[in-house]
C-alpha cells in the first residue's frame, strides 16, 4: 500500500505492505523537484514504478542502504534510467544486498535485488533547491542526511526515529550516532523529513531530545557497569519494555544492543 502525504513542495509516500487489514511496517520515500530520496521496500515494486511514472522522477538519491531504502533502485534504473546515488560506503552492499536477512525484514520488505548505484558528491541540485550532503553513520554506515540552508529542512533518513529511542538495532554504532547527531544539530534544521514517520517541525529541539536522552542512557549503562553489572543485569534495570520487538525482530532490534552498543569501546576516526 502507497499512502500520499502533500507538504506543498514536498511529497511524502508512506509505504507498507499490508497483512490482514494491517500495515507490517511503515516506511516511506520523499519526491521534490525531481528528486526521489530513497526507492522503497522491494516487495511493493510494482506500486512504486507506477509511482515513478506519474511523478516523472529525473534523479534518485539513497539515505542508506537498507533494503526499505533501496529495495527499487534495480527496477529505477531498468524502467527510468537513473542511477541512484549513495554515499561510497554503501555501493558494494547494494550491488550484493544481504540474501537471508532476518525473518521479520523478509516478511516486512522482502530482499531486493543487486543494483547499481554512484557516489553521491558533497552537494546534490535539482532546479529549485540545494542540498547540502551530511555523512551520518550510526544507524549504518553509509548514512547520510541531507540537508537545505536556504529553507532549513533536513532529510534524515533513519537517523531520527523518535525523541527517545526505546531500542537499538544490533549492528548500529552509537558512538557514531551521537556524533552524527550533534553535528546536524548545529545546523539548527526547522523541519525534519523522516522516512519512516513522515514530516517532524522543531527539528531542532526533538534531535536535541533524541542526544540527550541516549547521554543520559549511555551514562547510565556506564555507571551500572562501573559497579560491576553484567550485561543481562544492567539491561534488565533499564526503564521501558522491548520483550514484542525482540520476538518480532528476532533480537535484532533490543534494549540489550544498548548496553552492548555502548560498552563497545569507541572506534577511532575512520578518513573519509
Ligand atoms: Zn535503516
Ligand atoms: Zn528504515
Amino acid at each position: 500500500m502507497i499512502q500520499a502525504f502533500d507538504y506543498g513542495e514536498v511529497r511524502y509516500f508512506r509505504m507498507a505492505r499490508i497483512f490482514l487489514g494491517r500495515a507490517i511496517y511503515w516506511t516511506g520515500v520523499y519526491y521534490l523537484d525531481g528528486l526521489l530520496v530513497d526507492s522503497g521496500p522491494p516487495n511493493l515494486a510494482c506500486e512504486v514504478k507506477r509511482l515513478c511514472g506519474e511523478l516523472a522522477v529525473r534523479q534518485c538519491v539513497t539515505t542508506h542502504h537498507h533494503e526499505d531504502h533501496t529495495g527499487n533502485h534495480s527496477l529505477i534504473r531498468e524502467h527510468f534510467h537513473i542511477t541512484p546515488l549513495a554515499h561510497a560506503r554503501g555501493l558494494a552492499r547494494i550491488a550484493a544486498p544481504e540474501v537471508h536477512p532476518q525473518l521479520y525484514r523478509h516478511v516486512a520488505w522482502g530482499v531486493p535485488p543487486p543494483a547499481e548505484a554512484e557516489t553521491v558528491g558533497e552537494w546534490l541540485e535539482t532546479p529549485k533547491f540545494r542540498f547540502q550532503v551530511i555523512h551520518t553513520p550510526g544507524h549504518a554506515e553509509d548514512h547520510i542526511a541531507l540537508y537545505e540552508p536556504d529553507r532549513r529542512w533536513l532529510f534524515t533518513g533513519d537517523l531520527y526515529l523518535a525523541p527517545k529511542l526505546k531500542y537499538l538495532r544490533a549492528d548500529e554504532d552509537i558512538h557514531a550516532l551521537l556524533d552524527s547527531l550533534r553535528r546536524v544539530i548545529a545546523l539548527e534544521p526547522e523541519v525534519l523529513f523522516c522516512q519512516h514517520r513522515g514530516r517532524v517541525v522543531n527539528a531542532a529541539a526533538l534531535l536535541r531530545q533524541e542526544l540527550d536522552s541516549l547521554v543520559e542512557l549511555g551514562e547510565r549503562i556506564q555507571a551500572l557497569h562501573a559497579q560491576g553489572l553484567e550485561e543481562g543485569e544492567i539491561t534488565r534495570r533499564l526503564p521501558g519494555g522491548d520483550l514484542l520487538w525482540r520476538l518480532w525482530t528476532g533480537g535484532h532490534f533490543s534494549k540489550r544492543n544498548f548496553v552492548r552498543a555502548f560498552l563497545r569501546p569507541h572506534p577511532p576516526k575512520r578518513e573519509e
